[in-house]
């Protein structure tokens, strides 16, 4: 029987566990949703402990569920990222709730930052754009804001994590480190820098003291203790999601490229040993970090493509299931003149507007459910073409697209993707690519494979293509009503 990896998959909405072998197979998965909190306009928190427990308890029941537990031999870690954690050393637990990447209340900060005129030299050494998203600006709000914060700061006890951060210190009981990838998304951390940034850190007035040391993305990274699974499991792999779904995706060579629809939407291509700097409102960030070697990627981030889907269930209740947009989508012959443009917490690439609120257009009497699930879809069509637009002027024209994500099981918009960009669509057999992607840092961190490229051969997935087939007079006559209704917005 071959080894088996333990990958922790920590996202927005919830926590799964799952156990792969060698080929990349999935065995065992256990998940728990994970509980959102929107206390104000604006802010979104997660409760750290919950996300612990629920890591813990999903990882002991697919242990509870093999026979053999000796097969597992290493852990693998990927997380949603930018969410940043609070924690005291000497008691091992959350100072305050967990500020969630989608927060926005750290804008006036941010803006503050841009009329003093950081904008340029952040963007230039840390690859990001001056934006509420990223940790680094949040953990200066619960310094200012969160009492404990400040007081285990002035004792010398704070601890500051993204999630992988977080759930290496309690699995194995004190060590504070965080991976490249994770760390290129604090602003706090130079593209080129090994380490957390004296400079960035004073800017931002987060004390270099609390944050974690930065690692490699593969090798001996930490060690689980024997407390939690009856023995000590060595972690081998830690990667923020939307960097390890890029590896699951096999995207490893300058040009490959990924895009993920889950709550938001990602798109990574990978740019090699180049540090990458957009004109064009994309990110440069790590991709992945090897022997103290990083890889470089372009990054595009659309916030609102799976919540939208959610709003439609939860808020309007216009259907039961998310699956349902593609029965409705099939329904109609087209939208029917509805554009919807999702800017539900402001537009992120290539825009960047917080204060951007989203409009549903075209409506009238004869307006249903099913035109408006399709425009949902199609929404995500729209946002991506704006971002291929903006990797082309960037220099990186995507020949094809693989996509992946809890969203793009829907197969009407995995078509419409492709009929919108006009270039080949690819999904792999399993979607599962995010926790695949940290499977594969992991046995390479074990050395079960001798190299990345390697682990990626072997474990990678088969893919179903889409081919574009729309009449081009449709597709220019959708995209200027995207534009049209887009211009409303901005
Ligand atoms: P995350 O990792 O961000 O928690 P997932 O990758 O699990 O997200 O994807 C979940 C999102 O995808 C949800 O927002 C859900 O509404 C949406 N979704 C799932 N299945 C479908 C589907 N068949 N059609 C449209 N949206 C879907």
């Amino acid at each position: 029987m071959s080894n088996l990896i333990l990958v922790i998959d920590e996202g927005t909405t919830s926590t799964r566990v799952m156990l792969f072998d060698e080929q990349g197979v999935i065995h065992k998965m256990a998940q728990k949703e994970i509980k959102q909190h929107y206390p104000k306009a604006g802010w979104v928190e997660h409760d750290a402990q919950e996300i612990w427990e629920k890591t813990l308890a999903c990882a002991r029941q697919v242990l509870s569920e093999i026979t053999e537990r000796e097969q597992v031999i290493c852990i693998g870690i990927t997380n949603q990222r930018e969410t940043v954690v609070a924690w005291d050393k000497k008691t091992g637990t959350p100072l305050c709730p967990a500020i969630v990447w989608q927060d926005r209340r750290t804008s006036s900060f941010c803006e503050k930052l841009v009329a003093e005129g950081h904008e340029g030299e952040i963007k230039k050494r840390t690859g990001l754009v001056l934006d509420p998203y990223f940790a680094g600006t949040k953990m200066r709000w619960m310094l200012d804001n969160i009492p404990e914060v400040a007081d285990a700061q002035k004792r010398g006890t704070l601890r500051f994590g993204t999630i992988d951060s977080w759930l290496v210190y309690k699995l194995s009981g004190g060590q504070h480190v965080s991976d490249a990838s994770n760390a290129s998304r604090t602003m706090l951390c130079a593209l080129d820098g090994l380490q957390f940034d004296d400079g960035l850190c004073d800017l931002l007035g987060v004390p270099l003291s609390s944050l974690p040391t930065i690692v490699d993305s593969a090798g001996k990274l930490g060690s689980a203790k024997a407390e939690w699974f009856g023995r000590e499991i060595p972690i081998t792999g830690i990667s923020g999601d939307q960097q390890a779904a890029a590896i699951g995706q096999g995207c490893l060579l300058p040009g490959q490229t990924k895009s993920t629809y889950g709550t938001g939407a990602f798109v990574i291509s990978t740019t090699g040993n180049n540090i990458p700097l957009s004109n064009n409102g994309l990110l440069g960030t790590v991709l992945l970090q090897l022997a103290g070697h990083r890889t470089y990627a372009l990054e595009g981030s659309i916030f609102v493509a799976g919540s939208l889907v959610q709003w439609l269930r939860d808020s309007l209740g216009l259907i039961d299931d998310s699956s349902d947009t593609e029965a409705l989508a099939k329904s109609v012959k087209d939208n029917g003149g509805v554009t919807i443009v999702p800017a539900l917490s402001g537009l992120g690439a290539p825009h960047w507007r917080p204060d951007a609120q989203g409009i549903i257009n075209g409506i009238s009497f004869s307006t249903g459910k099913a035109e408006i699930a399709r425009a949902a879809l199609e929404a995500m069509s729209y946002q991506t073409n704006d971002l291929a637009k903006a990797f082309a002027s960037d220099g990186f024209q995507w020949t094809s697209l693989r996509i992946d994500g809890g969203m793009s099981a829907n197969n009407w918009m995995a078509q419409d993707l492709a009929d919108i960009l006009g270039i080949t669509v690819e999904r792999p057999n399993s979607v599962e690519t995010t926790a695949l992607g940290a499977a594969m840092l992991a046995a390479t961190g074990a050395g079960i494979y001798p190299s990345l490229t390697e682990a990626v051969n072997i474990m990678g997935n088969e893919l179903k293509t889409f081919t574009p087939s729309m009449d081009s007079q449709v597709r220019n006559d959708r995209i200027a009503s995207w534009e049209r209704a887009l211009s409303q917005v901005l």
